[in-house]
């Protein structure tokens, strides 16, 4: 999964900013809370108003207005619906997918928009949008904007690593938030995150396997940790201690499925045809590190310092073995496809056993299939 691609999957990527009133109506008839926060719609026979998101019964199109704001519908005479509490703040994925939509904007601008146009199509103050902007990123539209202008000619993969370095020259590390802004799920935010994922929930399932034993976690936003290891209760310890604040959960039926492909990943050593969503935390370097193993193709390797110079950086070669030591998801992001300069295996935080039977998987399933 490339950020490239991510990126182009945002729902109302074409239309980031809801402009048209056919576009608001399409996305309140699929209920896209990717639109909660751009715009309100009002239902003239029931004289309430909504989020797009709201999940009771969806009105005639010849009833419906659509409003900037709750206090535009409230002026035409509508009240808030009591379902999905319109003019109540809005909820962190709402601001998320406001704080996306900006991004896109000042993205797609020719010339750096001002704070005020920005806010403009947020329908927002621009006080209020420059407060929501900073809590979410911690950096402000301006500081954004400066930076993406100075890359603006390097390709869409390069745009989303322009959305981490603003994020990280700001000195804010935990932004994995920004990759997901990309899917407009948007999760946890930093605060929580060092608070250990508090109220979090993560459902979990272990399976036995040729490895030992797999775990696969995950949030409401995707595959948080995949961990192998040689028995059940070390590796529950182990989630434990890096989520000290969520509640585990077993698995569900969504989580069923994704360690039925992650098993798969292990066991047939190519590539499943499920996309596995992934809740990745990192700093912003290793964020850059493990987007760049995924672009390893099965069967084949790397060196560190290949990967170094692939994300621009060919002289972090130690950095990036620390980042590939601290990935949390193994074989998804494939830091078993990085070796030594001199070919040799080098570590593996799951073992260097491992590490081998995985990647003669891999080559023997390209054989297979060549
Ligand atoms: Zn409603």
């Amino acid at each position: 999964m490339t950020h490239a691609a991510i990126i182009k999957s945002v729902p109302g990527m074409n239309n980031s900013t809801f402009s048209s009133d056919d576009d608001r109506w399409q996305a309140v008839l699929r209920r896209d809370a990717t639109a909660d926060g751009a715009f309100f719609f009002s239902v003239a026979t029931t004289g309430v108003y909504c989020r797009p998101s709201c999940g009771a019964r969806q009105p005639r199109r010849e009833n419906v207005a659509f409003h900037h704001t709750p206090a535009d519908a409230e002026a035409a005479g509508f009240r808030p619906c009591k379902r999905c509490k319109p003019n109540e703040t809005p909820a962190w994925t709402a601001r998320e997918n406001l704080v996306a939509r900006a991004c896109r904007f000042i993205e797609a601008a020719e010339t750096t928009p001002v704070l005020a146009d920005i806010a403009a199509q947020a329908g927002l103050s621009p006080y209020h949008f420059h407060r929501i902007f900073k809590e979410i990123t911690g950096i402000t539209p301006k500081a954004y904007a400066a930076s993406h202008r100075t890359k603006n000619v390097k390709g869409r993969l390069k745009h989303s690593s322009t959305v981490t370095e603003a994020i990280y020259d700001a000195g804010y590390n935990a932004n994995s938030r920004f990759y997901e802004t990309a899917t407009g799920v948007l999760g946890m935010t930093p605060k929580e995150y060092r608070a250990g994922a508090k109220g979090q929930h993560i459902h979990y399932g272990i399976q036995k396997c040729s490895l030992g034993f797999l775990l696969v976690a995950a949030t409401g936003r995707g595959i948080c940790a995949i961990q192998l290891g040689d028995n059940e209760d070390t590796l529950l310890d182990e989630l434990r201690a890096e989520f000290p604040a969520a509640q585990l959960l077993p698995a569900n039926e969504t989580l069923d499925s994704w360690l039925v492909s992650v098993l798969s990943l292990v066991e047939d050593g190519k590539p499943t045809r499920q996309t596995l969503p992934l809740d990745i935390r990192g700093t912003a370097f290793q964020q850059q590190v493990w987007q760049a193993l995924q672009d390893i193709p099965a069967g084949e390797t790397a060196t560190y310092a290949e990967v170094a110079t692939a994300i621009g950086k060919p002289k972090a070669v130690r950095a990036v073995a620390n980042a590939c030591a601290n990935n949390r998801l193994a074989v998804a992001i494939p830091c078993h496809r990085v070796v030594r300069s001199d070919g040799s295996l080098s570590g593996y935080r799951w073992g260097v056993g491992r590490k081998r039977k995985l990647l003669a998987r891999e080559v023997s399933a390209r054989e297979a299939s060549e």
